[in-house]
């Protein structure tokens, strides 16, 4: 195979790990013999340094034309003024409009060999093994109007969480359609007893539930939601929910796994590729991480196991995904460690060496 991908290094450890997605995927293609054409783009801080716009109009261009696109991360103290016209994360959110990616899907299942990096108690994490997918495009970080003003002489900020039935309609499907290749069950979390854009979603979810007779569905509110999640983890299985609750229930989660170093995620969407599978968005879970940025230390599995999606969602290479996910778990198992997810006592591999250790495990 041939395939085209965009790399968006971006700030912080963002360069750091795509470093080691892309020796991956080099080791990936020379071992399945297939050619990765891979050229990098500025994004977010990077980008406004260099060009004044987070995502200059030739980031997002490459990133159209590319069969799938990976990213670091974005953000840093040195773009964090409140006030300032530009911000790192307008790239972010601009690209995930601009490839019209509506659905973010975080696998979580904690390794084996890490329970004791986790804040539960291990027998909690037993059979941990959820999917969330997160509507990407709507609701509250998108909805308008959004603006200040004043009233009664204060000031007043005003955003707007607003969805359409096909909004709801097309994430739910793909929620449903997971569910069908895993343990059949979907859990949608809203906040249908407060809100009316919760209402819709729960009573769209239901008639999609209808056209899946075989998958399992319960609605939870999204404060239950957040207290299962740490009681229950192991109880669930496909988690849909909106924009807002689907951001706070993900970082919720990956702190199920210990280490947020560890997760991958895919933002998929509409668009197809030249080999007609979805053009989808791989990133970390994690930000840019400013504290250890530049040392050289930063986790890099998080984004790997990101690559294993991009190979089994955009470029259908189920055989080499796996290698990779096997390549991660032969490593951990083997008690290889980044800093993060180090024992006491333990000493960690730096980025480029848990690399060379996961690429020599690659078979
Ligand atoms: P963060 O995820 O960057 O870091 C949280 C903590 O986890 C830090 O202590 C960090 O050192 C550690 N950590 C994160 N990734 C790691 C890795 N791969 N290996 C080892 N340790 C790791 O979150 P934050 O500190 O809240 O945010 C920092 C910046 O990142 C902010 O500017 C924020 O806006 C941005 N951010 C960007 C994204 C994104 O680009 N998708 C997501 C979240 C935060």
């Amino acid at each position: 195979m041939k395939a085209m991908i965009t790399l968006l290094p971006g700030d912080g450890i963002g360069p750091e790990v795509v470093d080691a997605a892309q020796a991956m995927l080099e080791a990936v293609a020379e071992r399945f013999g297939h050619t990765f054409k891979m050229e990098a783009h500025p994004i977010g801080g990077a980008a406004i340094d260099l060009t004044g716009n987070p995502l200059p109009e030739e980031t997002l261009n490459a990133c159209r034309e590319a069969d799938a696109v990976i990213l670091g991360a974005v953000g840093g103290p040195k773009w964090d003024d409140p006030t300032a016209a530009v911000r790192p994360e307008q790239g972010l959110l601009g690209l995930r409009k601009g490839l019209g990616l509506f659905a973010n899907l975080r696998p979580v299942q904690p390794h084996p060999t890490l329970l004791n990096a986790s804040p539960l108690r291990p027998e909690r994490l037993e059979n941990v093994n959820l999917l969330v997918v997160r509507e990407l495009t709507g609701g509250i970080y998108f909805g308008e109007p959004r603006f200040r003003r004043t009233v009664n002489g204060e000031e007043q900020a005003v955003d707007t969480m607003a969805y359409t039935e096909s909004e709801v309609r097309r994430v739910a499907r793909l929620a449903f359609q997971l569910a069908g290749k895993r343990q059949g069950k979907v859990t949608s979390v809203d906040k249908a007893n407060v809100l009316e854009s919760s209402r819709l979603w729960r009573q769209t979810v239901t008639q999609v539930a209808e056209e899946y007779p075989d998958i399992a569905l319960e609605h939870l509110l999204v404060d239950a939601a957040a207290m299962h999640l740490l009681t229950r983890p192991g109880t669930f299985d496909v988690m849909v929910t909106a924009n807002l609750f689907g951001d706070i229930l993900t970082d919720e989660a990956s702190v199920l796994t210990g280490s947020m170093g560890n997760l991958p995620s895919a933002s998929l969407g509409e668009g197809t590729n030249r080999f007609g599978k979805p053009r989808g968005l791989y990133e970390p879970i994690h930000g840019s991480a400013p504290d250890i940025a530049g040392k050289g230390i930063a986790n890099p599995i998080g984004t790997i196991l990101s690559t294993a999606m991009m190979l089994r969602h955009s470029l259908g290479l189920d055989d080499e995904a796996t290698a990779v996910e096997a390549a991660v778990d032969a490593v951990l198992n083997a008690g290889h460690r980044t800093a993060d997810i180090a024992r006491p006592g333990e000493s960690p591999l730096n980025t480029r060496e848990m690399t060379e250790k996961l690429i020599e495990r690659l078979s």
